[in-house]
């Protein structure tokens, strides 16, 4: 595995970052998870615009042009004996002593890491029968909206669901639906796709955007808003989406069969979107 560390490409094993980054001391950067088919990257510019815009929300200076970012991520592609990559990008606010919670004063230089591992996407099983999902709590903060890699919240729900047997913990907030630990959800009831809309409480992800272009452009009715937790328990289909799982029925909750406990109609009509524009835009 070839990884890249500011600015140069390594062997993985050969990398090292200091013991004062700021990411290891103190979770300040951000990331983005990108997938690669064929050693194209999907959707890299909505990635990268999002890698800004967590930047930006940390008030941390974007090390690179949107052109350098390209050009590293195909780069590191381009260097793998694999062809379908998870390439995972990581900025952190860089190496600072002594330390210290407030920005360090002087100049100090980010810390770019990327990675490119083989894409592992589920079985063809998770997408044909589905897949269980618990609920927790969520107990984050309020600026879910950042990719930051600060995950503590994320990683201790996560791990209730492989504690229950299952692929995903749904978080809920003051009686709403939120999103996964790693991924947004959706819900259908009686024909009609719920998602909750973007906002501070969770992150805008790019799949999520492209489940509600690929709605809206084959005219399958949508509604943007707040998402109940009676609305998710009463569900006729729950899905969950994300880059490295593109997007995968939830046929199970809490223990409780959702809908017919199988993939449900809307769900089969929008994988079948999906992988349509995959086709064609990997075609391209
Ligand atoms: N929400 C959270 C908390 C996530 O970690 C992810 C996956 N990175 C998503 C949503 C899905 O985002 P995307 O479709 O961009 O992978």
């Amino acid at each position: 595995l070839i990884a890249y560390l500011n600015g140069q490409f390594a062997p993985l094993n050969e990398l090292n970052i200091s013991v004062m980054d700021r990411g290891f001391l103190f979770g300040d950067g951000v990331y983005e998870m990108i997938p690669v088919y064929s050693r194209r990257p999907f959707r890299l510019d909505e990635h990268l615009a999002r890698l800004t815009n967590s930047l930006a929300a940390i008030q941390l200076c974007n090390p690179y042009t949107q052109a350098q970012w390209r050009a590293l991520v195909l780069d590191l592609v381009a260097k793998q004996s694999f062809a379908d990559q998870s390439v995972y990008v990581q900025v952190t606010r860089g190496v600072a002593y002594p330390r210290n919670h407030a920005f360090p004063a002087g100049e100090t230089v980010p810390t770019v890491f990327a990675l490119a591992d083989p894409l592992e996407l589920p079985p063809a099983r998770a997408y044909e029968l589905g897949v269980a999902a618990v609920t927790t709590r969520d107990l984050r903060w309020q600026r879910c909206d950042i990719k930051a890699i600060s995950l503590l919240a994320n990683v201790l729900a996560k791990q209730q669901a492989v504690e229950a047997g299952a692929a995903e913990t749904i978080m809920l907030r003051d009686g709403l639906m939120i999103e996964g630990a790693a991924s947004n959800i959706f819900i259908v009831q009686q024909g009609v796709i719920y998602a909750p809309q973007t906002g501070e409480h969770m992150l805008a992800g790019i799949t999520y955007e492209l489940v509600i272009e690929l709605a809206q452009s084959h005219g399958l009715p949508l509604v943007l808003g707040e998402v109940s937790e009676a609305m998710l328990r009463n569900a006729d289909e729950v899905w969950l989406t994300s880059s490295s799982k593109e997007i995968l029925p939830i046929v199970q909750l809490d223990g409780r069969v959702v809908g017919k406990g199988v993939p449900g109609p809307i769900y089969q009509a929008m994988i079948s979107f999906y992988q349509n524009y995959k086709a064609t835009v990997m075609r391209r």
